[in-house]
């Protein structure tokens, strides 16, 4: 890498930048680029409050195209925010499956209890109110803020990050230089009031499209000439990649228990636990340290394995490997069922299971004989 200069006066080189400039080339390239994406509003158009917050909740560690029909169906079951609170939590649950992260859904549903009841539907304008809200954090209430009211608000995403880091040649991995990245969004749109919200926008669809991870398409880039890592050939290395530790591997046991219809037994995952709120399969801790399904706990070495029988799943920061076992029961007293549910193995997508035990069902399936 060439010599990256970091110095004061470097950082003191930043603020000579010419804001005004940057914002009109950001703004024209946006206005002749940006994507139709079904929660967008048009140029110089502010964005329906409900479909940005929910948009930006189901964005969260999500792509773009992995969202949009989950955000259609959202939209068209519970056309305003009214309609999302007054939903029972379980048919949130149901049609949020497999998006991940269930916390998300459960926040997104007593949010929206909130914004009906004691906001009467309309989402606060004010940071610190929006940031008071479930699930709302600095990244979500800004956007909110910026793209449907048009306030001045800096707007930083994975996105929008990595292009600051390369305008600004910030030599660092992104996770380390946090304030440094933040000090240089506000020098291009603290206290603007000219279209924020597109803005915003036009920064995140740079990211997106253009100042992309690997390969940037620098050729293409609006902005070419106030970016520093292109004027020093440094675009392919920075950001810094941080040092990456091993993911480590956790393992449990999954248990398919049958009664003589053939159905399996799922159980309504704890809140508290990972999946909190989804319908699962029945099984250990995922530490392996006891073997619970809500309301039976069996004894070790109850169950048959079923050779080579392994669920894995990867979580943001850990991988899974659970070992299936198929029991059979025939009678069992009602009152161990509190929470669980018979339920015929082909049509398990209806209880809107996580990914997690989709896998599950299916290598159930197709290695397990009745
Ligand atoms: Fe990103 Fe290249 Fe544009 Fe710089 S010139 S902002 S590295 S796309």
């Amino acid at each position: 890498m060439n010599a990256i200069m970091n110095t004061e006066s470097q950082i003191d080189k930043r603020y000579t930048l010419d804001v005004d400039g940057f914002r009109s080339q950001m703004l024209s390239w946006y206005c002749d680029n940006a994507r139709k994406l079904t929660w967008r509003a048009s140029f110089g158009l502010c964005a329906n409050p409900y479909h940005e917050w929910l948009s930006e909740i189901m964005l969260q560690q999500t792509t773009v195209k992995t969202v949009i029909p989950y955000f259609e169906k959202f939209i068209s079951l519970w056309p305003s925010v009214h309609d999302l609170a007054e939903a029972p939590v379980e048919d949130v649950m149901r049609e949020w499956a497999g998006l991940g992260y269930y916390a998300r859904a459960r926040n997104l549903h007593k949010c929206a209890q909130v914004i009906s009841r004691e906001y009467g539907g309309h989402f606060p304008e004010d940071e610190n109110e929006l940031i008071s809200l479930p699930g709302i954090g600095p990244y979500t209430a800004a956007a909110i803020r910026a793209i449907a009211f048009q306030q001045p608000a800096t707007v930083m995403d994975g996105n929008v990050e990595r292009v600051l880091a390369r305008l600004f040649i910030v030599e660092k991995p992104i996770r380390e230089s946090k304030k440094e990245l933040k000090k240089c969004a506000d020098l291009l749109s603290e206290n603007r009031t000219d279209q924020p919200g597109d803005f915003a926008q036009s920064m995140m669809e740079l990211g997106a499209l253009v100042c992309t991870p690997q390969s940037p398409k620098c050729d293409l880039c609006p902005v070419q000439d106030f970016c520093s890592a292109y004027t020093n050939g440094e675009q392919d290395n920075i950001p810094m990649l941080p040092v990456r530790k091993k993911i480590p591997v956790r393992e449990g046991k999954i248990y398919f228990i049958r009664n003589n219809k053939g159905e399996l037994l799922f159980e309504r995952r704890p809140e508290k636990r990972m999946l909190g709120g989804m319908w699962g399969i029945p099984g250990s801790d995922w530490d392996n340290s006891k073997v619970v399904a809500e309301g039976i706990v069996f004894k070790e070495g109850e169950g048959t394995y079923i050779p080579d029988f392994y669920v894995r799943h990867t979580f943001s920061h850990f991988h899974l490997e659970l070992k299936g076992y198929v029991i059979d029961i025939k009678t069992y007293p009602k009152s161990d069922f509190v929470g669980m549910l018979w339920y015929n193995v082909t049509e398990y997508m209806d209880l809107g299971l996580p990914t997690l035990y989709q896998k599950a069902i299916r290598q159930y399936v197709s290695t397990v004989k009745s």
